[in-house]
């Protein structure tokens, strides 16, 4: 008996070992695929996966070693997810024991027990249950607490969340002997999820009501859904009542969003929806919260599983749908180390799961659009807003021939004074944080840059200094021009903090609240803010693209763009449609409740095709007419693309190393039969990328190219162990990037 076992190491196969020494008859009759166990690895102990159990192998019977130890006598994980993981690992071409290994739990990947750890709640003492009922008059919070644990028995910590109960409260509480704490064992519930929830479901529009009925019916097998609706038109409401039916029928859903929309107002929506079991899985969790949750997930006792990007590897009992909230938004691609998709890895999930599987976003990615085109997708569409709110008015603000004042028109803070005046909110979207991109000598040309990269520093003034956005360098602002000794120096173009100062005093009456990565950074940050906004007072939001998704701000009436340009010419091929993406995102945000929005873009290229197309026929049109010159360019969704990249502290050695990669690609090309055109692999490269020189490291690029997946699969398949073993490639970083989001 061989066990075919997927160890955590960078070596892109799977690992045969004996079983153990001594194994009673019983034990071997478990060893399922799905365990794990515990394996000599060099002088190492590791905890790896039983991927199959095999009657021979390759290996000469004398150098395999036997496993040490079995961690489980059921698999840990179902069978669905088994073929998941494993065809993740082909597929990206990244080794087997990472990827099993990076999807589990920490916890589960230490070794430890998949048993519940058991979940924190709070409940009445006996001195809390005959509390009289004025007893806590004066905090009006701990009243409440206590009147929910008469009402329902028990809080957990995603219900403090939820009811904005501050941790003091619990502890004050605690001490004075009124409620305490146990442990709760989940228990898998029979039957349908309970609803009598706070919120009823809305009232559907047609075709909301068309989009909820397709979906419903084909919820018993594999069927792909692009539901393609403008913001605001109720995508959201599709999604909870298809999971209200899943629910229903005593299934599971699983949610996934984008990074930056796993805000609590997401959460709350669902939990007011639903009176059921939620697992949230966020960046906050600590370990034992998070296998606690993929426990939940696995045994059927969480209803609902919403997460970002890996969220979408937790095993489900029952699973009945999988929704991708925003499916065009690039956090759902993983930029590093296992580079897998989220959203296409999500169809290969529902088609093994035999599971429906819906896409949302306004702005669809151009790969999904083609496919619901060509009828691979049921294509939905919701063509207005929800609720009667009206479809924002997009202008452009032509400033070739205007002076611009710290990058607004004449035009442009007339209006944003107008909706102040009104007593409305205002957005104004930069891309770019820090003060300005640049510090330059006016004297003599001189320019700050990053001595890692071939980048500039930005100029932060809040505290000042010089920071490199690429690999994070600091300094100290020059105080004159290492140059040529001047004291002009000057901070050239736009951040958010720039325009933060500027409007502060331009418009002194106004709040003029900063959204970005650094004003958010610390933890809360961003709800305050939010926060602030939701009260609703006039005020002046500045912010980057967090603004851009998922919020809902039902005050803002004007967005403003400073300027369109930069995204819509930047040279990585994918770059007008992220442009546009993020401009109609940024200008679903206005006018969301009952007033008006208006989104006004500044751009010196008012004639632009491509732009004129997006703001006066909608994304739907601009999409296709990018969709045509993709076509004629053979590029993605028309072809495939694999990236291989190397990085070494000198120029020369990426490159060296890439020129073998191709020399042994071409090798393969050439022995594989009559290459014609349509199903060949074109190289391209080895090339500098864009930003040839990062954190320190030289970088180089080779495309590989094919209008047929299976073509650059069977390629890459036979390439990567030839890398793995080329002594040159030790003495680079390289990595291989499976349909690539970006070039850099
Ligand atoms: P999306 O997810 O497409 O951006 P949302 O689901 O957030 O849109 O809906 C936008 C707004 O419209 C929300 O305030 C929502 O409550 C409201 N809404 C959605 N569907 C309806 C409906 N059928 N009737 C009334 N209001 C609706
Ligand atoms: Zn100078
Ligand atoms: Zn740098």
């Amino acid at each position: 008996m061989i066990l075919r076992l997927a160890v955590p190491s960078p070596l892109r196969r799977l690992f045969d070992y004996l079983p153990p020494v001594e194994m009673p008859s019983a034990t071997a009759s478990g060893l399922q695929p799905g365990i794990r166990v515990v394996v000599p690895f060099g002088p190492r102990k590791l905890v790896a996966v039983l991927v199959s159990v095999e009657s021979d192998t390759s290996v000469t019977h004398d150098k395999l070693r036997h496993v040490l130890e079995i961690l489980d006598t059921e698999p840990l994980l179902p069978a669905p997810l088994l073929t998941l993981y494993t065809w993740a690992a082909q597929y990206y071409q990244h080794p087997p024991g990472e990827v099993f290994h990076n999807m589990l739990p920490a916890l589960l990947r230490q070794g430890r027990p998949a048993s519940h750890p058991g979940r924190k709640i709070w409940c009445l003492s006996a001195a809390g249950q005959t509390l009289e009922h004025n007893a806590l008059g004066r905090a009006p919070k701990q009243k409440e607490i206590v009147e929910y644990l008469r009402e329902h028995g028990e809080m957990d910590r995603d219900m403090m969340t939820e009811l904005e109960i501050s941790p003091t409260a619990m502890t004050t509480l605690l001490k004075a002997g009124l409620i305490e704490t146990t442990k709760r064992l989940p228990r898998a519930k029979q039957g349908p999820a309970v609803k009598s929830a706070r919120e009823n479901a809305l009232q559907l529009n047609d075709e909301q009501r068309t989009a909820v009925s397709a979906i419903r019916k084909s919820l018993s097998a594999y069927s792909c859904f692009l539901l393609d609706g403008v913001t605001g038109s109720g995508k959201t409401e599709v999604y909870l009542q298809v999971i209200a039916e899943v629910l229903e029928q005593s299934r599971q859903a699983l949610v996934l969003v984008p990074e930056i929309s796993l805000t609590p107002q997401t959460i709350s929506r669902f939990r007011k929806r639903f009176q059921c079991r939620i697992a949230v899985l966020h960046s906050g969790l600590t370990d034992a919260e998070r296998l606690h949750a993929w426990l939940e997930a696995r045994d059927g006792i969480a209803n609902i599983v919403i997460g970002t990007r890996s969220a979408l590897f937790t095993p489900l009992a029952r699973p009945g749908i999988i929704i991708i909230d925003e499916e065009h938004d690039n956090s759902f691609k993983q930029q590093d180390g296992f580079r897998y998709s989220a959203r296409d890895l999500g169809i290969v999930r529902a088609r093994n799961e035999n599971i429906g599987i819906v896409l949302g976003s306004a702005t669809p990615s151009l790969e999904t659009l083609h496919n619901a085109l060509s009828g691979r997708y049921h294509h939905l569409q919701l063509t207005d807003r929800a609720g009667g709110a009206e479809r924002p008015l997009l202008r452009l603000l032509d400033t070739t021939h205007e002076v611009l004042q710290e990058g607004f028109s004449s035009t442009l803070l007339q209006q944003i004074g107008e909706h102040l005046q009104r007593g409305n909110q205002v957005l104004v979207f930069i891309n770019r944080r820090g003060f300005a991109p640049t510090l330059q000598c006016a004297d003599c040309g001189w320019v700050s840059e990053c001595t890692h990269c071939d980048a500039r520093m930005t100029l932060h003034k809040t505290p000042a200094h010089l920071r490199c956005h690429h690999c994070d360098t600091r300094r100290a602002i020059d105080r004159h021009c290492p140059l040529c000794k001047s004291k002009q120096l000057q901070a050239l173009g736009l951040g958010t903090e720039r325009s933060e100062a500027f409007l502060s005093g331009i418009f002194p009456n106004a709040r003029v609240l900063r959204v970005d990565r650094d004003s958010t950074r610390r933890k809360n940050e961003l709800d305050i803010l939010l926060n602030e906004v939701h009260q609703g007072a006039p005020c002046i939001l500045v912010g980057t693209q967090m603004l851009a998704k998922g919020h809902h701000f039902p005050r803002v009436t004007l967005v403003a763009v400073l300027d369109a340009d930069t995204g819509l010419f930047s040279a990585d091929f994918r770059g007008q449609e992220h442009t546009a993406q993020l401009l109609m995102q940024v200008a679903g945000r206005s006018g969301r409740a009952g007033q008006p929005g208006e989104v006004l873009i500044q751009t010196r290229h008012a004639t632009h095709n491509t732009l004129q197309t997006l703001i006066n026929h909608g994304y739907g049109a601009f999409a296709r007419t990018l969709l045509m010159e993709r076509h004629a360019a053979h590029m993605p969704p028309f072809a495939h693309l694999a990236l291989i990249r190397a990085e070494a502290e000198d120029f020369r050695t990426p490159e060296l190393f890439l020129n073998l990669v191709r020399q042994c690609a071409a090798r393969f090309l050439g022995e594989s039969e009559a290459p014609d055109a349509s199903t060949a692999v074109m190289l391209m490269g080895p090339l500098p990328a864009p930003m040839e020189k990062r954190a320190g490291k030289f970088r180089s690029q080779l495309l590989l190219q094919s209008a047929h997946r299976s073509n650059l699969q069977q390629l890459l398949s036979k390439l990567c162990p030839e890398l793995e073993a080329l002594k040159e490639s030790r003495a680079v970083r390289w990595s291989i990037d499976v349909d690539p989001q970006d070039m850099i």
